[in-house]
């Protein structure tokens, strides 16, 4: 697709060309987008969506960059930011309609203020509303997609759609919002009136939070647990703590972050990637699974 369609189609929007990538990802790699955007209404942002769906053109959609791996060199394609969709509006004394961009810290902070609970086990989860519900972010066996009571979307044809809690199926780590390409707008959301108890359990979450490792950029776990394991002691066991490519390298505080110490490209990251998924079968047999979402059609895990 040229620049001149998508611009003569879609005059009201801003659509960047060759727009640097890795300042809106966490781990601070990746190339350029050929195309980018961030629509600031809903109506902007399922007429990008559809034309470009309908175009048969690869799209990205990127909230946070908190779990999310771009490759090096250009992205072809549109990279399509819910950055400017961010507000968030109380229905009642325990709902809210928040929009996907919103962040997820700016939630926590405002459900505190309210003396409101339920999302203590996100405390410290970076993001965005829309880039958690997608992955059911959360902690401790639980994840945000509980708090739901509906969801809005654009899909692929341009229809806004409402998808109520019960039609979401959701576990460790896993939605199936993600089943189909569709941007989250919004999502309605309940909590509840704070106890005494709450405090205790949100300490204990940013208490855990402090033995992860801080100051440098990552994109939190690398791996999902395999069932019945924890990929942080596998990695750990099997020498991954400290292994390095280029200026990637694994944590020796957690073995399942990988922290960019500077100049990492995404092909230092992968190959780390790869080499401690290899080292973990070779000795264990269990395949693990990225959690970071990457965008490499390339890349596959042994
Ligand atoms: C220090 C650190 C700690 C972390 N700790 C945790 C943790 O404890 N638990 C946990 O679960 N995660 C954790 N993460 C990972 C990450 O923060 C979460 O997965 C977060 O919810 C991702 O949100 P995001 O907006 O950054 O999504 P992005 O990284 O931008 O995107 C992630 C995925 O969601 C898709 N997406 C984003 N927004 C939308 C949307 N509106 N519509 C459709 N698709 C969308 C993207 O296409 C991509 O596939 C951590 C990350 C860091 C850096």
């Amino acid at each position: 697709m040229l620049f001149s369609e998508i611009h003569s189609a879609l005059p009201h929007i801003d659509i960047k060309e060759r727009w640097p990538l890795s300042p809106l990802c966490t781990l601070r790699a990746g190339g350029e987008a050929e195309f980018f955007a961030a629509p600031d209404s809903i109506e902007d942002m399922k007429e990008i969506f559809s034309f470009v769906m309908k175009k048969n053109c690869p799209v990205y959609i990127i909230g946070g960059g908190s779990n999310i791996l771009f490759p090096d060199g250009l992205v072809e394609g549109v990279v399509i930011s819910t950055a400017n969709l961010n507000s968030i509006e109380w229905r009642t004394d325990l709902t809210a309609d928040v929009d996907a961009g919103f962040k997820l810290p700016m939630l926590m902070k405002e459900i505190r203020e309210k003396n409101l609970a339920g999302m203590e086990f996100a405390a410290g989860i970076p993001g965005t509303l829309g880039g958690a519900l997608l992955g059911n972010a959360g902690a401790g066996g639980r994840g945000v997609c509980e708090l739901l009571d509906y969801v809005v979307s654009v899909e692929a044809d341009g229809e806004i759609k409402t998808l109520n809690h019960g039609d979401i199926n959701y576990s460790y780590r896993k939605c199936s919002l993600a089943d189909k390409k569709r941007v989250i707008v919004s999502a309605r959301m309940t909590f509840r009136t704070a106890a005494p108890k709450d405090k205790d359990v949100l300490e204990s979450f940013l208490l855990r939070r402090g033995s992860q490792p801080h100051g440098l950029h990552n994109a939190g776990c690398t791996f999902k647990n395999p069932e019945g394991y924890s990929a942080g002691k596998l990695l750990d066991e099997c020498g991954c703590k400290n292994l390095s490519v280029g200026d990637a390298i694994v944590s020796d505080v957690h073995a399942n972050f990988i922290l960019n110490r500077g100049k990492a490209t995404s092909a230092d990251i992968l190959e780390l990637i790869k080499i401690c998924a290899k080292k973990v079968y070779d000795s264990t047999g269990i395949k693990l699974e990225p959690e970071i979402k990457i965008f490499d059609p390339c890349f596959s895990v042994p």
